[in-house]
């Protein structure tokens, strides 16, 4: 299989490749050359494999030819041998024909475990091969850091060093990425904002002899390895509820792109998906795209589900290669008017595209407790902000009753005690893997705004 750059002015690259580039160096975002596609007859033998079976399925086709299937089982087992629950991501059902699709199961709570312990496998399992070693930098205002440090620890032939906004996260979030102990993992405590932990990681990217020097790699949402770990959920969900015999629809709460856009690729994959509702709090650049088609980023607002709480939608790029017919140079054209003026208007054709695909639904903060409080009234369930504001949204873009909708909980209610807490009285317990979380050592170093300063400290550090 190979991967062309959204932007087209990047060279096609192997999976492997793709892994460790993950942005294009033209700017844009990977996406397979084309789509695999299984078969109605393949996607009903998927019925009763595990989510280790299916998973392999799922991603073989992406990996190209010389791969070993044995490794690439072993990478899938131990990946998910770290969830705490044995369905790795179980079904609930809420109400007739609507259920709760629990992607909260792993390390570190959120659904981004999902992705990122398969990561860890992936990476380490092509630095060995290629006998290379690599600096992985990023930033995060909460649950990227920890998936990302969770899923790194220990690696011979990684250093990761996680930018946080120093007194800015939660204290779980905090304590989630500083109580990890390994000597390869590295928290930087800035004093700055979370756009300020963002600016210096671009700028130590785009400052070519340091980023070649420490050979610099990325884990954000847009490589494209996330995304392809986050298809088998989508199968393994459509699948338990019926398909291919029948269609299933999905509401994802959304921020980057990422998770959502899994869906859809699922979709091209063969899954007989009705529906794919695009859930946001108020920061509602993707559900104002959708109603208006004009792309505007407005400033943020901080709500009760932090990790959607975004200017940008970094992988809507993504889909918009496809809605625009996949010409390169349409992408280059709307992502400098985005850069430019801070917005685009869609094509007339790409905008009717895009709304044949996707809802999009926005839920304030008070529909967000309301949601939570009414979950646990009818179900005695709890769920966190986020996941709320996917099941407020798949209310309002129920569409067809008889069509089953999966709604995907991204995060354990215990991660966000104080919203979780207003809405049902009790704030939830931590699970018993991160029960005394609060008595663990914590090692971080803070650090100014500086990038220097930060360059000098990784420089220092990194074993590259
Ligand atoms: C990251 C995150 C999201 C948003 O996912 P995207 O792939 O960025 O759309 C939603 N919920 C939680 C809990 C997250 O951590």
């Amino acid at each position: 299989m190979k991967f062309v750059s959204t932007r087209g002015q990047a060279p096609e690259l192997g999976f492997e490749d793709v892994l460790l580039a993950g942005l294009a160096n033209d700017g844009g975002l990977y996406m397979p050359v084309d789509w695999p596609k299984f078969s109605e007859d393949q996607i009903a033998a998927f019925a009763g494999l595990s989510y280790q079976d299916l998973a392999y399925r799922v991603i073989r086709p992406y990996l190209g030819e010389n791969v070993d299937d044995a490794n690439v089982r072993q990478m899938i087992d131990a990946a998910y041998a770290s969830f705490h629950h044995k369905a790795i991501t179980p079904l609930t059902q809420l109400r007739e024909n609507d259920w709760l699709l629990e992607l909260y199961h792993g390390p570190t709570l959120a659904f981004k475990d999902v992705a990122m312990q398969l990561l860890g496998q992936l990476f380490d399992s092509v630095l060995k091969a290629r006998q290379k070693k690599i600096t992985i930098i990023g930033a995060t205002s909460g649950d990227t850091g920890s998936a990302a440090i969770e899923a790194m620890r220990g690696r011979d032939a990684i250093d990761i060093f996680i930018l946080h906004p120093h007194n800015r996260t939660s204290e779980v979030q905090r304590r989630q990425m500083t109580t990890v102990l390994d000597a390869n993992v590295h928290n930087i405590a800035l004093e700055g904002t979370f756009d300020d932990c963002q600016a210096l990681v671009k700028a130590m990217f785009n400052d070519v002899a340091f980023r070649n020097a420490v050979s610099m790699a990325g884990v954000n949402s847009i490589n494209w390895a996330r995304v392809m770990a986050q298809v088998v959920y989508y199968f393994y969900a459509g699948v338990a509820l019926g398909a291919p015999h029948r269609p299933i629809s999905f509401t994802v709460p959304t921020g980057n792109f990422g998770d959502i856009l899994a869906g859809y690729v699922a979709a091209q994959m063969g899954l007989p998906i009705a529906k794919l509702v695009i859930a946001t709090n108020v920061n509602d650049i993707l559900t104002r795209v959708l109603d208006t088609g004009v792309y505007e980023v407005t400033s943020v607002t901080p709500s009760s589900s932090p990790s959607m709480d975004i200017q940008v939608s970094s992988n809507f790029e993504r889909l918009l290669f496809d809605a625009y017919g996949r010409d390169a140079s349409a992408i280059r054209g709307v992502m400098n008017s985005l850069q430019q003026s801070g917005r685009f208007a869609l094509s007339t054709e790409a905008h009717e595209w895009i709304k044949q695909r996707f809802d999009a639904c926005r839920v304030d903060e008070a529909e967000t407790l309301s949601t939570i409080k009414q979950v646990y009234g009818e179900t005695g369930h709890v769920i966190d902000p986020h996941s709320a504001v996917g099941v407020a949204a798949s209310q309002h873009c129920r569409g067809d009753h008889a069509i089953p909708m999966v709604t995907l909980a991204t995060a354990h209610p215990a991660k966000f005690p104080d919203a979780v807490g207003k809405a049902v009285g009790d704030a939830p317990d931590l699970p018993p893997s991160m029960a005394d979380l609060f008595h663990r050592e914590e090692r971080f170093d803070v650090l100014p705004n500086d990038l220097s300063q930060v360059q000098a400290y990784i420089r220092g550090k990194t074993r590259v």
